[in-house]
């Protein structure tokens, strides 16, 4: 079955076209068929008549049968992936007052590839899904109760397709289950958060309410103390969205570095002597280390820590920076095997706690999540 899969952002559309199938599934023989970005378009109309113009030669008049869309906040409704159908459209709609970043863009999406492909069917896979596992004593902020049971501020976690993927691709390499290990998954992209995954399950995870709480990222803040945003608002006359594009855009590296978001170019600017680069990357591992720390609380011990993202899968400097402390932890990295030029799935320390890298495929499991619901297979 020919599946498109779409990533929808503000200004963007990310888009792959796998084929797969039960049997590919399983024997891990899926293809990818073409992929491709469509930047500055002002409709996602636009963006995907390009998109089919770009795959027009791979396609060959083959028809598209159906689309995995991303989609950023499920809320506490969508606990999977699902069947896109009127009601759906609606709830994801509704959503978008918890990610108006985001939600609106995929919606969007959606609904021009119902104009293309009248017949396809579509599924939604959602960003938070694989964190709905967590405990109240993890997704409750101490707010005042109500606030909660009403306007639904609580952690929502995101990148779920992520710690998903690299979690099962970790337990599959070895013949076993997400079950079987305590995990601790690092997506350090340019969003970045981390996840505590436990009898298979997501337990704890560092994005909250909105992807901007954890970790430092490419642009975003992670975690600001909220009396400062307070401080920004009410004592230096900063408006709301002022204060929010200061967070999710000129923050995190590069606002930290005044050199980029890019952690290629803060690590050259850090060894070239600069010292705004080397806070930024100090705090960027830093918290990452904290965290991991957080999880190994959280879990009473880890047997697995995974690296993943444009970071996580390239960066030995980052990730031997990050481990550089929990020796007494159980984690260590091997020097040798950290820095190997190596790809794909790999391991990278052989302490108490293994450490591996393992390459996301976010647009794998939503091109397979497509299949299994079409299919009514059970989600893994
Ligand atoms: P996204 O979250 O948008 O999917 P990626 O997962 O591609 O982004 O991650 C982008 C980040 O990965 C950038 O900060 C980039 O600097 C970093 N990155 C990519 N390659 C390397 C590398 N070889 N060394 C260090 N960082 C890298």
């Amino acid at each position: 079955m020919k599946i498109l899969v779409l990533n929808a952002g503000s200004s963007s559309l990310k888009f792959h076209l796998f084929e797969t199938d039960g049997d590919a599934i399983a024997a891990g023989s899926d293809r990818l068929l073409g992929r491709g970005m469509v930047d500055r378009v002002s409709s996602m109309k636009e963006a995907l008549e390009r998109a089919f113009a770009e795959l027009r030669p791979v396609l060959g008049g083959a028809p598209v049968e159906a689309v995995g869309n991303r989609v950023v906040h499920g809320g506490d409704v969508f606990h999977s992936s699902v069947l896109v159908d009127e009601e759906v459209e609606k709830k994801i709609e509704e959503l978008s007052a918890l990610a108006p970043l985001h939600n609106p863009h995929n919606l969007e999406a959606i609904r021009a590839a119902r104009q293309h492909l009248p017949h396809a069917k579509q599924v939604a896979v959602f960003d938070t899904a694989f964190h709905h596992t967590l405990p109240p004593r993890a997704y409750a902020y101490a707010l005042p109760y109500e606030y909660m049971e009403e306007k639904k501020i609580r952690r929502y976690g995101f990148h779920g397709t992520s710690h998903r993927y690299v979690s099962w691709r970790f337990a599959q390499l070895h013949g076993k289950k997400r079950a079987d290990y305590r995990m601790i998954t690092c997506h350090l992209g340019n969003g970045c958060s981390i996840c505590a995954i436990a009898g298979g399950k997501s337990v704890d995870t560092s994005m909250g309410f909105t992807p901007l709480e954890g970790l430092v990222m490419g642009t975003r803040s992670g975690d600001v103390d909220a009396g400062a945003i307070l401080y920004l608002i009410t004592r230096e006359g900063k408006s709301p969205d002022e204060v929010l594009r200061i967070l999710n855009g000129r923050s995190g590296l590069k606002g930290l570095s005044g050199v980029s978001n890019d952690m290629r170019d803060v690590i050259d600017a850090a060894e070239s002597g600069d010292e705004h680069a080397k806070l930024a990357l100090d705090v960027f591992c830093y918290r990452a280390a904290k965290y991991i720390g957080a999880y190994l609380a959280a879990m009473g011990g880890a047997d697995v820590l995974i690296f993943a993202g444009g970071i996580g899968e390239n960066s030995a400097e980052a990730r031997a920076r990050i481990c550089a402390g929990l020796g007494e932890l159980g984690i260590e990295i091997d020097p040798a095997l950290n820095e190997a030029a190596a790809n794909g799935d790999r391991q990278i320390g052989k302490s108490r706690v293994q450490t591996w890298v393992i390459p996301t495929n976010e647009e794998l499991l939503i091109a397979r999540d497509t299949w299994r619901c079409i299919h009514g297979v059970p989600h893994e």
